[in-house]
């Protein structure tokens, strides 16, 4: 592997957690290097209005937000290169890690790949994505006020996110490929006793339909075999994540959700090698808090920088 370039810190990732590493980073005056991946800005570049990022009374457009994450990091000194990581060899101090356009060298990195959202694979998921179908009750609950809702999934989280979303919708029906739940005793309680919950069991999704926006699921009893289009005013697949961390596998420790393992300081199992955002995050996965964890490990490559 003939190594065009060494840096003191590579940010891989460009996602709200690797464009605020960026960011700190530069601004502590060691130049990173940040590759975007193909997500240019992340998960929440398609959405068109982030309306929980502090500092934003009116919201944000996803990809203006993740625009000025980009010009800010700039303007620190961050260089930003639009490519994929290919590979990564944390074996020994500097890491290696490839990209299509060559092979750099790194004393430090900062592990931002974040997650992808689990997808239900049907026609019109893609179609009405930020248009009726989403992925996250926190960040758009509150745009189905007095709605009548359904969302596909029955684990724990999901069914935190009905009760979390209870607080908005007039109704939420939970489709659910089983005739029961997977989720914890506790939590199915609460569900099966909340008055805007309902079920609809041994049923599966095959279709989001709709115009301007989903006004239609088209469903199927898995039983019965029997077809039939309900009307609905959003759909909330909540059915998982799977960190981006495919390209690590033995290289560090993971957790049971499969994210990287870290310590307070953001800092994985490898030495020198940090990791922010959902890649490392089972329970929060917002913008903001991966923005923070971004700051943080950027504050600890700095720290670490300056000690090795
Ligand atoms: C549709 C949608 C809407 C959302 N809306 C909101 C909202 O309104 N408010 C909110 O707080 N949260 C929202 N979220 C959640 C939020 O987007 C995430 O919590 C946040 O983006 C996570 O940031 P991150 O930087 O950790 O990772 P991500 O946003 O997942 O970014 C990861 C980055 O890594 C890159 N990458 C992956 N693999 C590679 C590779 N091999 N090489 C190089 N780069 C790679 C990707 O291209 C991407 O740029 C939304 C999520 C979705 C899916």
């Amino acid at each position: 592997m003939e190594i065009v370039e060494h840096r003191q810190v590579m940010i891989l990732g460009g996602g709200p957690a690797g464009f605020t590493a960026a960011l700190y980073t530069a601004r502590a005056d060691l130049k990173p290097l940040l590759v975007t991946g193909m997500t240019l800005y992340g998960q929440a570049s398609q959405t068109h209005c982030i309306e929980n990022y502090p500092g934003f009374p009116e919201g944000v457009g996803g990809n203006d937000f993740g625009q000025r994450l980009d010009e800010q990091a700039k303007r620190f000194g961050a260089e930003v290169i639009y490519d994929i990581v290919q590979c990564v060899d944390l074996q020994q101090r500097p890491f290696k890690v490839c990209l299509g356009s060559g092979t750099y060298t790194a004393d430090s990195l900062v592990l931002s790949m974040g997650a992808d959202t689990r997808k239900l694979g049907v026609p019109g998921e893609r179609e009405f994505t930020g248009r009726g179908v989403s992925y996250c009750a926190t960040c758009d609950g509150a745009f189905y006020k007095e709605k009548d809702i359904h969302i596909v999934g029955g684990g724990d989280s999901a069914l935190e996110e009905a009760l979390f979303l209870t607080r908005y919708a007039r109704s939420i029906t939970i489709i659910h490929r089983r005739d029961q739940l997977r989720a914890g005793a506790i939590l199915e309680n609460r569900a099966r006793n909340n008055p805007k919950i309902h079920f609809l069991w041994d049923t599966v999704v095959k279709e989001v339909i709709g115009g301007e926006t989903a006004t239609h699921l088209r469903i199927e009893n898995l039983k019965t075999g029997m077809q039939e289009t309900i009307p609905t005013d959003g759909l909330f697949v909540l059915i998982g994540h799977i960190p981006n961390t495919s390209l690590l596998q033995g290289q560090l420790k993971l957790t049971e959700h499969g994210t990287i393992e870290i310590d307070e300081h953001m800092e994985t199992s490898v030495k020198g090698v940090f990791a922010a955002g959902e890649i490392a995050d089972p329970l929060y996965r917002q913008v903001v808090t991966s923005a923070g964890m971004g700051a943080a490990a950027a504050i600890s490559v700095t720290r670490f920088l300056a000690t090795a």
